[in-house]
């Protein structure tokens, strides 16, 4: 595989495409394409669902009040948001932060998929139903498999998925809260196994996304109806060069 250096550049050119996306409606409400931030080396990677209002301005995820819950439990093992790489399953905001569209995800998902092809982290923590059910494939809820790793490999690579409540879920929830902390610290004791065991290279060769659902993902909640299917909107303008700073990568 190519180096961290080539990785985060092919990962700033995944971030410049994500930027002039046009694939769904929420490119005509957007203030900005929030791709995820933090190392593009990292071991450990956090998925959320979408951004929200102060993510959409900043252009930055989690930046809100669940974004303040996120650093203080990443400082409560040790760590910060510079260690790690944060991203959503949709890369820009749901307008009055409704649940994503089945197609949203669908048209979506491939960005998140190359962030995790090229980041290359050894965990990953789903924040919320929304990962938790794309990244397994599986709808199985959060308040089911919380706190339960597993190796489960997405796309060429296996790795240690973790599923955890949405910090957003445990602001105003002291139980929630509770749970999340506990979860959260366990984190060093997964991260301390290493690299799970990496599948054959031919099966990484057909480039299947092994754990991810069909067209209607399982992420989807069913009561959304569908605006416009995927792949019908225009092609994107060519968005200006990559600012770094707004990537937040470092
Ligand atoms: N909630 C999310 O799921 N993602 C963000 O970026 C902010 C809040």
């Amino acid at each position: 595989m190519s180096s961290a250096t080539e990785r985060r550049e092919l990962l700033k050119a995944v971030y410049t495409e994500a930027r002039g996306c046009v694939a769904c409606q929420l490119h005509e409400t957007r203030t900005n394409v929030v791709f995820g931030s933090g190392n593009a080396d990292a071991e450990l990677m956090f998925v959320g669902e979408a951004p929200g209002a102060n993510e959409d301005l900043q252009g930055l995820p989690f930046v809100g009040q669940a974004g303040k819950l996120l650093e203080k439990l990443l400082g409560e093992i040790g760590m910060e948001r510079g260690d790690v790489f944060i991203a959503n399953t949709l890369k820009c905001r749901p307008p009055d932060n409704r649940n994503p569209y089945p197609h949203e995800l669908d048209s979506c998902q491939h960005y998140l998929f190359s962030q995790l092809e090229l980041i290359q982290p050894t965990m990953v923590c789903t924040l919320g139903n929304f990962a938790t059910k794309l990244l397994r494939g599986n709808p199985a809820g959060i308040s089911t498999i919380h706190g339960r790793e597993e190796v489960r490999t997405i796309g060429p690579r296996a790795v240690r998925l973790y599923p955890l409540y949405h910090p957003a879920a445990a602001l105003y929830t002291p139980s929630t809260l509770e749970m999340l902390r506990a979860d959260f610290l366990r984190i060093p004791e997964i991260l301390k196994l290493g690299p799970p065991p990496q599948p054959e290279p031919a099966v990484a060769a057909q480039g299947e996304f092994v754990g991810v659902g069909p067209t209607n993902s399982p992420g989807a909640e069913p009561e959304a109806p569908t605006e416009q299917p995927p792949g019908t909107a225009p092609p994107a303008q060519a968005p200006p060069a990559v600012s770094e700073q707004q990537l937040g990568l470092f």
